[in-house]
């Protein structure tokens, strides 16, 4: 292939230059014959070589169709010279007159050479045709002669460029010669040639007379150039119009393109354009296309060989046309952008769930001859505390960062989505049976446990994912996405984490989860919630140190709705910041009628969910409560797996809630991430110890951790409250462990507020069971 190209420029070099060597080897002798027979040049000779050397600077500019003709008018000079003089001589004269006129020109040696051996061998041609003839004085015969020689010189000049081109473009003969153009430019050649004839026939005159012929030729001259220069300057007008207009068709980048390039060639006449990566070199004219993040381009066109030289106009209109090149190639940009856009997600740049949805339903379409098609509908576990501890802009980068793993876990021809928040889809359309769609959650899962750097932050979030498959009844995408949605609902139902495969059954507890719901909405609209309290006891002397507040739910036709499932609802739905407070505001209401009740000071516990610790509504009531009412000492429970080990958020926000004068207890201590290691940077004061302890206290093993945690306790100056103690065995239990306080059934159910307060007018829960002589000692 190199070679090729090595060796058809090395023929197109050597053909060039053979024209000059030839022009030369004819021209040469027989300057030499005339000089030794005597030849000389005279003044009007000089002036003779003058004119030549400027006729050829104002070249006629023929445009046609299917190609442009150049012609010089200097040849009618040597119509004259071979009419009035003997052949050599008129030869001699001329080839010196040409020489000189093509050697000045401004373009590239190479196309100066050629050009000088073209001109002088198809003089030679001219000169050998009429000299052949030999009119004499016959005037007729002077003109047939004259005729015919300007017609093959013509043909020869015409040939020989374009065997020139044809050899440098390695493209055959007749894809250069522009058949159309040639009868125009012949009568033009021989019309304008006959010049020289007419003043053969003033030559009987003084010989001074024919510089009158100056004056004509002088202004026709002038007026050419004009023509041609105006000619022209339209041509550029009308490549750069054609430009523009076309432009907003282009369709696409290699289009826009080869469109640059075919317009740059018609702009500027007898070029060659190209885009390339190097600017223009000496001979061409360039111009740079510069697009935002891409490496400059160049617009370069250079000559033909028997190209003019380029002007300014030229480059302005090169400028012109880039220009409209860039414009188009920016809309182009900005066009495949919004495209994009419209069908990615900004984010993660996932397909979204329009192009999703296409997908599916054209794969629900083929399924016949493809089989069977699996949607996977993906549902972070935690990422709505991650974005409200950490900030919005470390949840978009593990966004980021699961969308990346995501990938990881499928094949070429799966589609993945991102479907919403925190939901991602993907498209399983070329599985053979629903094990292989199994195997793709459980990569999922797998791929996601690892923890997350998200700046300088490690997060883990799990994922709970549900699959839909597509059955033997049709159905559609968006039905589909559903019920993968309700299988991933009840995989989070589960217990998050884990993958659930759609069935119909599914549809009623999603319809009951609906209800719930929409229940609950109204609920909290109407603040409909109510708080039961349950006392919080001394182990030792049975003394009423405070109350639990516990949210009650009780509906009219779902029956009594166990906060744990009503409390998720609302984080689910969003409601739970406007609950929190609602509960908040009931439960301290209470509690004041309670100390009352009392007669003193009584501790008050409130449950947090984790969306309410950054919560600034709660922050004030929290710290206008706790200055204006010192009877109610009040308790935030937040439980261990809020706390997402080291975020510093959340540890501000409790430093600032701890600020505001509240106690702070970790609830369901020991079940949860097990890192006691926070605690210390934590402003915690009580640690509440799960109920499962006391229910394993038999089990050495938990007798032996419940006494650590109290020996814990002390030496960080925490006090210990434990939970579900539901018989008097147990509360011996875990007193003589060295428990503070405690709660359970074996005390008190928790109760409502009329109730509670008959607890609290006494004071005291009995608690003689434990042990009498301690009880009566204390009450004593
Ligand atoms: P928790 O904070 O650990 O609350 C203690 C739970 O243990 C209560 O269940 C209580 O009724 C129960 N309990 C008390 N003594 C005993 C016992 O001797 N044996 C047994 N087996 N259980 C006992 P409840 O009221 O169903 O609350 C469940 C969970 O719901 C709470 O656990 C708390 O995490 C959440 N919750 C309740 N009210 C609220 C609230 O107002 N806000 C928030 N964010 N969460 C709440
Ligand atoms: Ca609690
Ligand atoms: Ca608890």
């Amino acid at each position: 292939m190199a070679s090729a190209r090595v060796s058809r420029a090395a023929v197109s070099m050597g053909f060039d230059l053979g024209v000059f060597a030839l022009g030369l080897a004819v021209a040469l002798p027989s300057l030499a014959a005339w000089q030794m027979g005597g030849g000389g040049l005279d003044l009007l000779d000089l002036v003779w070589i003058a004119l030549v050397v400027v006729m050829s600077r104002f070249p006629l500019l023929l445009t046609h169709k299917s190609g442009d003709i150049e012609l010089g008018f200097e040849t009618c000079i040597l119509v004259f010279l071979v009419l009035t003089l003997e052949p050599r001589e008129a030869f001699s004269i001329w080839a010196i007159a040409t020489t000189l006129a093509m050697a000045t020109q401004k373009k590239s040696w190479r196309s100066r050479t050629f050009n000088i051996g073209l001109t002088l061998l198809g003089a030679a041609l001219f000169v050998s045709v009429v000299t052949l003839i030999d009119p004499g004085e016959d005037r007729l015969l002077a003109l047939v002669a004259v005729m015919t020689g300007c017609a093959i010189y013509f043909a020869f000049d015409l040939l020989v460029t374009a065997l020139s081109l044809a050899l440098e473009d390695g493209v055959g003969l007749n894809t250069v010669l522009r058949w159309g153009s040639v009868p125009l430019g012949l009568a033009c050649f021989v019309s304008v040639d006959t010049l020289g004839y007419l003043a053969w026939l003033l030559a009987g005159q003084p010989r001074w007379t024919l510089l009158l012929l100056l004056v004509p030729v002088g202004t026709i001259l002038v007026a050419v150039r004009s023509v041609s220069e105006t000619r022209l300057a339209q041509l550029r007008l009308v490549g750069l119009l054609e430009a523009a207009t076309y432009a907003p068709d282009w369709s696409d980048e290699s289009q826009i393109e080869t469109s640059l390039v075919v317009q740059a060639e018609r702009t500027l006449r007898h070029t060659k354009a190209s885009l390339r990566d190097e600017p223009a070199q000496s001979h061409e004219i360039g111009s740079p296309i510069e697009i935002e993040g891409r490496p400059t381009r160049h617009l370069v066109v250079g000559h033909q060989l028997s190209g003019r030289g380029f002007d300014d106009h030229d480059r302005k209109a090169l400028a012109a046309l880039t220009a409209v090149g860039v414009s188009a190639l920016n809309r182009r940009r900005l066009s495949d952008e919004m495209v994009y856009l419209a069908r990615h997600d900004a984010l993660t740049g996932l397909h979204n769930r329009g192009v999703f949805s296409d997908r599916l339903t054209q794969a629900l379409e083929s399924r016949g001859q493809r089989g069977l098609v699996a949607v996977l509908y993906c549902d972070l576990d935690g990422f709505k505390e991650v974005n409200d501890l950490l900030g919005h802009d470390a949840g978009d980068r593990l966004l980021v960062l699961v969308a990346e793993r995501v990938m990881t876990c499928l094949r070429e021809g799966d589609t993945a989505a991102r479907l919403g928040g925190d939901e991602f889809g993907v498209l399983l359309d070329t599985i053979d049976d629903h094990a292989q769609a199994d195997a793709v959650a459980h990569r999922l899962l797998t791929a996601l446990e690892h923890p997350f750097e998200t700046g300088d932050q490690q997060v883990r979030v799990r994922v709970s994912v549900g699959i839909a498959f597509s059955g033997a009844e049709p159905t559609t995408a968006e039905m589909l996405i559903n019920c993968a949605d309700t299988a991933m609902y009840a995989a989070k139902a589960r217990g998050k984490g884990c993958v659930e495969r759609f069935h119909p059954q599914m549809r009623v507890a999603e319809l009951d989860r609906l209800e719930l719901e929409a229940a609950l909405r109204d609920a909290v609209r109407e603040d409909r919630i109510r708080v039961h309290y349950q006392p919080v006891v001394d182990l030792v002397t049975g003394r009423l140190d405070g109350f639990e507040a516990l949210a009650r739910w009780n509906h009219p036709t779902l029956g009594s709705v166990p906060p744990d499932v009503f409390i998720a609802a609302a984080e689910r739905i969003g409601v739970i910041r406007r609950l929190g407070i609602q509960i908040l505001e009931r439960a301290h209401l209470g509690g004041r009628m309670l100390s009352d009740a009392a007669g003193r000071p009584l501790s008050l516990g409130v449950n947090l969910s984790a969306l309410q610790v950054t919560d600034a509504e709660l922050f004030d009531m929290v710290s206008e409560k706790s200055t204006a009412y010192d009877d109610v000492r009040l308790i935030l429970e937040l439980t261990e797996g809020m706390l997402l080990g080291d975020d510093p958020h959340t540890v501000e926000a409790l430093h600032r809630l701890k600020g505001s004068g509240v106690r702070l207890a970790i609830d369901d201590f020991g079940v949860g991430y097990s890192s006691v290691g926070y605690l210390h940077r934590l402003p915690v004061d009580i640690l509440k110890l799960d109920k499962l302890f006391v229910s394993e206290l038999h089990d050495p093993r938990s007798h032996a951790l419940v006494q650590g945690v109290v020996a814990m306790a002390r030496a960080m100056d925490l006090s210990v409250v434990t939970e579900g103690v539901e018989d008097w065995q147990s509360a011996i239990a875990v007193r003589d462990l060295g428990c503070d306080l405690a709660q359970g059934y074996v005390f008190s159910r928790p109760v409502h507020l009329g109730a509670a307060l008959a607890l609290a007018e006494s004071g005291w829960i009995d608690v003689s069971e434990m042990s009498p002589a301690v009880a009566i000692s204390s009450h004593g």
